[in-house]
């Protein structure tokens, strides 16, 4: 883990208003953050880019925004009242408290850490003529690695399976793990904790209704499908999108914002005819993976992991992971729901919820893929993949956010070069043709060079000049982010330079 370069991102992310610990003042609430302005634009920024890339770019996919609270049957109908849970497990000493399988789940990355060490080792040592598939086929530490992840790993999945918690308890002592804060083995049973929270709607104490803050978007697409279907005269297959807040009362939120309790998610329902779900299944995989690696992130930071255990309902199902500073973690998942929650809902609310193909004149429940990824996550993806400390010469250093430009939250940045000879007044002429198309930030303080770091602090992709030339032959200087070049450009040509610059238009389009 790159315990010290996460730390840096988190206090740089406060320091330059991305993110700040909800009701600071007040010491805090756990797991609960504030997004300050530039955090703001850049979630907006990409919600954008994920909206775009599925309602815009797709015929058949359309919008919805379902309130938070939803009937209290609707989580009766899909599960979560009465399974969905975490196993919880206590350390007595430190009396902190921990998700059994995640302790597991981190004794196996331990695990895998060590494979990947003794790889690191053979690749140095045999150069290149190594085999890795051969290495990893062969070589004794790894085997023997490897035989505990998988033993581990049935263990893990059986008990989970079965639900039987003593099981789950005594892995945790085979494996010998201990409590991080307190070192000691001194566990206390492991219990089921529903994650949902829940409050009261309605006026007297008697008549109150118990109500969830939903744990995820997805239930309000289901109940929403037919009056979607019908009103937008929709046909199968056919998708509904939605942004929303989601609410986990989750029993350990570390992690900064890649575990929050409050948190908002980027789901998209795709209904498809019985029996094709395999074929939109993999569609969604490969565009999902096609839509991360058009960030320019990395694609080696992205990968799949298919899901060991399915959940009841689904008959397919894996997550795109991203390599975070504490290493690989899921950031999406996709999953082929079945006609699970369709029917359950029908069985529930006693309504039809059919599709009628008019081609075959059938009626069925169509089934479900859904593509769900945690916005917060993607925050952070983006925020840690484009934190860059940089030496310059002269030994100085800057910190540099390269964000992709479209997702930049300042896009440019226009300074006079002094704050005299009219240069602030031409520059505010120069704000005004582009402030529309862009969001744009004007600063007359400090040395040209102080103002060029803040601009490179927040990511903004370029910064405009005006200088004394400018008055002579209206042309500015431009200055790119990355590079530190600067070109001259006529103020005239500068909205369709800008344009091309920093529209997303030009990666949305290979998505097609
Ligand atoms: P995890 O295993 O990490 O708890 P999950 O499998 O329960 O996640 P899903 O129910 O599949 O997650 O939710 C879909 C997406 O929502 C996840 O891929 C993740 O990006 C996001 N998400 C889930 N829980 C949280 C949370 N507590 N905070 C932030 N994002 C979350």
């Amino acid at each position: 883990m790159q315990e010290a370069l996460f730390k840096n991102i988190i206090a740089h992310a406060k320091e330059y208003g991305f993110i700040f610990q909800s009701s600071e003042i007040y010491d805090g609430l756990s797991a609960v953050y504030d997004y300050g302005q530039n955090g703001v634009e850049l979630k907006e920024n990409i919600k954008k880019y994920w909206w775009d890339s599925l309602v815009r770019l797709h015929d058949n996919i359309v919008g919805l925004d379902s309130a938070i609270f939803m009937h209290p049957k609707t989580w009766e109908a899909s599960g979560h009242v009465a399974a969905f849970n975490d196993p919880l497990i206590d350390n007595r000493d430190s009396k902190k408290r921990y998700r059994a399988d995640v302790l597991l789940e981190e004794y196996i990355a331990r695990l895998e850490s060590r494979i990947e060490k003794e790889v690191a080792k053979g690749k140095k040592r045999f150069g290149d003529n190594f085999d890795q598939d051969q290495f990893l086929a062969t070589n004794p530490n790894v085997l023997r690695e490897q035989a505990k992840i998988d033993k581990v790993n049935e263990r893990m999945f059986k008990a989970l399976g079965e639900d039987n918690l003593e099981e789950l308890r005594q892995l945790i002592l085979d494996c010998d793990i201990v409590c991080p804060v307190s070192g000691t083995r001194n566990w206390t049973e492991v219990r089921q904790f529903n994650l949902m929270f829940s409050t009261q709607m309605g006026s007297t104490h008697e008549g109150a209704l118990q109500i969830f803050l939903r744990p995820e978007t997805a239930q309000g697409m289901f109940v929403n499908f037919l009056n979607v279907q019908k009103s937008g005269r929709m046909k199968v297959p056919f998708g509904i999108a939605q942004i929303g807040k989601a609410f986990r009362n989750e029993i350990v939120a570390r992690q900064f914002i890649f575990r929050m309790r409050e948190f908002e998610q980027m789901e998209m329902q795709y209904f498809v005819k019985p029996g094709e779900e395999m074929k939109w299944y993999e569609y969604w995989k490969e565009l999902r993976m096609c839509w991360h690696r058009s960030l320019g992130l990395g694609d080696e930071k992205f990968r799949f992991k298919d899901h060991e255990k399915l959940a009841h309902y689904a008959n397919a199902a894996c997550d795109i992971e991203f390599l975070f500073p504490f290493g690989f973690r899921e950031l999406e998942g996709i999953h082929s729901r079945t006609d699970y929650d369709l029917a359950r809902h029908e069985e529930y609310s006693g309504r039809k919820l059919r599709y009628f193909d008019p081609e075959t004149n059938e009626r069925y429940i169509p089934y479900v893929v859904e593509t769900s990824i945690g916005l917060d996550r993607m925050f952070l993806a983006v925020l840690s993949a484009s934190y860059t400390q940089e030496k310059l010469e002269g030994g100085e250093t800057r910190i540099v956010m390269k964000f992709p430009p479209w997702l930049a939250p300042v896009k440019l940045a226009v300074f006079p070069l002094v704050n005299k000879d009219g240069l602030p007044q031409i520059a505010q002429e120069v704000l005004s043709k582009v402030r529309l198309d862009h969001y744009c930030l004007y600063d007359e303080k400090d040395s040209i060079g102080r103002r060029y770091r803040r601009m490179d602090a927040i990511g903004t992709p370029f910064c405009i000049t005006i200088d004394h030339q400018t008055k002579e032959d209206q042309t500015v200087t431009l200055r790119d982010r990355d590079t530190m070049l600067q070109e001259r450009v006529s103020i005239e040509e500068l909205p369709k330079i800008l344009d091309n610059k920093l529209n997303s238009k030009q990666w949305l389009q290979k998505l097609t």
